[in-house]
């Protein structure tokens, strides 16, 4: 007997996940808040203390998550009105929210004024003045860090390269050449902010850029006067997607940024400044899994596909259509297979299959030559590491298919089902009709 057929070989881990999908159907995302806590209880520990951490609503902005991150002594950055009201409904304090993006618009910046948001990443000139203008208002003063597109160290790769040009943040140049207009009326600056990088897994590289930014910052203090009561470090901590693997860990992050930290900026031990670092994906990737189930198995000329219930409207829309993941899905133990093995699927016994979304265009191949000997209809198949950027980051409107329920798990307790919908409302007139 294989252990895939003896039902005392199977984990418990699977059993959970295929009782909630008796339960809510499949597809299913399942997310586990003890991953969640255990990720931010990692991360503090690979930071310099003090530090504020920052959770990038951006990565997955379900309420559930947002509201235990919060209980863990995480902020929330947040950059539309829709991740505004998730983490007011969470409990995070406007005034401890950060509202960043590039591209804010003036009834965005008014409404996070009126709800309270007092602190801003400014983007340009442009941004400063629209959260200036906003603020003033209001009667109120909006803090500002600026962001900062500064040449970056050696060793980077990816879509977050600074020194170039860039959509993102301020050029230094521009900011030595035209450092009047950044007395801008209703702004008080009080700091920088970089994001050097996203997702980086190599723990030197991701000092370099963060070390960058603490000289960057010190330099900007001491040659052009800008303040620095908050440097926000950004990010980049890694996390695999996807795919099975660990979040990576930083042991020796925390010393190396202290050193830096003590040489350039002495004051940040005492808060001034107050150093933050932000994160999505290291905080809440490995918390997520995508269960979906086969629903087809066909070969064509050679290639055997496995079609799923779950395409780019459900997972992995961010990368764009057409893009492959490097997917990775793994059987849910089958022990129903046991008592009925020798059926017949009607497709030649594959090992090396394509998976593929079951929308109508090509662009929904999701990953080629995933080793899934013997797939057929029906198997479930999980999907690890989506906590980040899984639906919410995806295509749901596109083929109008229900979404996934999303269960919230802790630890083995069932905390939360739901599914998110797309509606269709009588669109409000943009100007209002005078009231009587
Ligand atoms: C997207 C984003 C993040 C989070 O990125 P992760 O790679 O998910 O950690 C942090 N800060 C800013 C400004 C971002 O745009």
């Amino acid at each position: 007997m294989s252990a895939d057929k003896n039902p005392t070989r199977r984990s418990g881990d699977d059993l959970t996940l295929r009782r909630l999908v008796d339960r809510y159907g499949s597809p299913l995302y399942v997310y586990d808040l003890a991953r969640v806590r255990t990720a931010l209880e990692d991360l503090r520990a690979s930071l310099p203390q003090p530090a504020r951490i920052y959770y990038s609503l951006k990565a997955n902005a379900h309420p559930c998550l947002v509201a235990e991150l919060r209980r863990g002594g995480a902020r929330a950055e947040v950059t539309s009105r829709g991740e505004l009201a998730v983490a007011l409904q969470a409990g995070h304090p406007a005034a401890e929210l950060m509202y960043s993006g590039p591209g804010k618009v003036p009834a965005e910046i008014d409404e996070a004024i009126a709800a309270g948001l007092r602190t801003f990443s400014a983007e340009s000139f442009g941004d400063l003045e629209r959260i200036g203008a906003a603020a003033d208002a209001r009667g109120v003063t909006a803090d500002c860090v600026l962001r900062i597109n500064a040449a970056g160290a050696p060793g980077q790769a990816g879509p977050w390269t600074t020194g170039g040009p860039y959509r993102f943040g301020f050029d230094l140049d521009e900011l030595a050449e035209h450092g009047a207009r950044l007395l801008v009326k209703g702004v008080r600056i009080i700091g920088t902010h970089f994001v050097p990088l996203s997702n980086a897994g190599n723990e030197d590289v991701l000092l370099a850029e963060l070390a960058q930014g603490v000289r960057t910052a010190a330099r900007l203090r001491d040659e052009l006067g800008i303040p620095l009561h908050l440097l926000d470090l950004g990010g980049g901590f890694a996390a695999p997607y996807a795919t099975p693997g660990e979040r990576p860990v930083y042991p020796g992050l925390r010393r190396a940024l202290c050193a830096v930290l003590d040489e350039h900026l002495p004051g940040w031990r005492h808060g001034e400044p107050v150093v933050a670092f932000e994160s999505g994906r290291h905080l809440v990737g490995d918390s997520g899994r995508l269960v979906v189930t086969v629903t087809d198995v066909r070969n064509s000329r050679g290639t055997t596909y496995a079609v799923l219930d779950a395409g780019v409207n459900h997972l992995g829309g961010l990368p764009g259509p057409g893009r492959l993941l490097p997917l990775a899905a793994q059987p849910l133990t089958a022990l129903d297979r046991a008592a009925d093995d020798t059926g017949d699927t009607g497709a030649a016994d594959p090992s090396f299959v394509t998976l593929a979304g079951p929308l109508c265009t090509p662009a929904d191949v999701r990953s080629r030559a995933v080793d899934l000997p013997g797939a057929r209809p029906g198997d479930l198949l999980v999907l690890p590491n989506v906590g980040a950027y899984g639906l919410s980051a995806s295509l749901p409107g596109f083929l109008g298919h229900p979404a996934p329920v999303e269960v919230v798990v802790d630890g083995g307790e069932t905390v939360s089902a739901t599914r998110l919908t797309l509606s269709r409302r009588i669109a409000e007139p943009r100007i209002a009709e005078p009231r009587t």
